[in-house]
């Protein structure tokens, strides 16, 4: 069992160090996880910031990637006579702005997965419940479907990520401000995203959060993994996007059952930024 998508508390907005998440895997039963930090890169917003011992860095600085990266390996060390690998990880915002965003030190990491999120439209974080809003009262549902899609066809042709984070995360507050018409605005993009994401080499997540925020579906959802499928997508990870240790794990049976239910029977692990094959629990 995996769970592929955890912030410790070097995401400003998340609590409990990487020991304390690598004990809640290893009591919950999992045999491999990924910490994937924040790495925010637009800097009109107030989130490109790392915690680091209770210092608040710059993402843009090369002092927290050193920590991390070195916390994380001895992490692996520690756990994996215990039965626990521990994988080094990113999330990335990925803008359209974001050259020189990254820490120089960034390229000489050697991460085992970056993930690929895209969180803002028009500098506005479409995953904060109090500022979704104003991004969504700029545009209609299908107009937001462009918006959103197009960003994220750019992110994948980067080349800078391995796996999409939380594909459909204008779903999260999206629905209550379009209602069942957010259902429908990935249909016309799909086809091209696919075909990038296989071009490209980028595979995505199936992403258990919205499963703790009383939702159903995980993102992205069913219908949308059900495409993927059909289309041809065979990388997939499974994460948690816990912010802390007591959510480790959270919602990943759920999401196996999903993935098998659309016909999946292999999930993807990560070392090194090589995708690695496995049977599905
Ligand atoms: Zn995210
Ligand atoms: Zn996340």
């Amino acid at each position: 069992m995996m769970d592929y998508h955890l912030h410790p508390n070097y995401s400003i907005d998340a609590e409990g160090s990487i020991e304390s998440f690598c004990k809640m895997a290893i009591q919950g039963g999992l045999q491999e996880i990924a910490f994937t930090t924040h790495l925010d890169t637009d800097s009109s917003t107030d989130d490109c910031f790392v915690n680091v011992k209770g210092r608040r860095v710059s993402t843009r600085s090369n002092l927290w990637l050193e920590e991390y990266e070195s916390e994380v390996r001895t992490a692996d060390d520690t756990y994996k006579d215990q039965g626990l690998r521990v994988r080094l990880g990113v999330e990335v915002d990925y803008i359209p702005e974001m050259d020189g965003a990254l820490p120089e030190r960034f390229y000489a990491t050697d991460f085992d997965l970056i993930l690929g999120s895209t969180h803002l439209i028009d500098h506005i974080a479409i995953s904060a419940s109090d500022r979704a809003e104003h991004a969504f009262s700029r545009y209609t549902a299908p107009e937001l479907g462009e918006k959103y899609y197009t960003l994220l066809l750019e992110a994948i042709e980067t080349e800078l990520f391995d796996i999409l984070a939380h594909l459909d995360l204008y779903r999260r507050f999206g629905q209550i401000f379009y209602g069942e018409e957010i259902h429908e605005i990935w249909k016309p993009h799909l086809k091209t995203i696919v075909q990038a994401m296989k071009k490209h080499n980028v595979g995505f997540e199936i992403n258990t959060s919205p499963l703790r925020r009383k939702q159903t579906q995980p993102m992205p959802e069913e219908n949308i993994v059900r495409a993927l499928k059909e289309f041809g997508i065979t990388v997939v990870t499974i994460g948690s996007d816990a912010h802390s240790p007591a959510d480790v794990g959270a919602g990943i049976h759920q999401a196996s059952a999903l993935l098998k239910r659309v016909g999946y029977t292999h999930i993807f692990h990560f070392e090194a930024r090589k995708a690695i094959k496995r049977p599905i629990w």
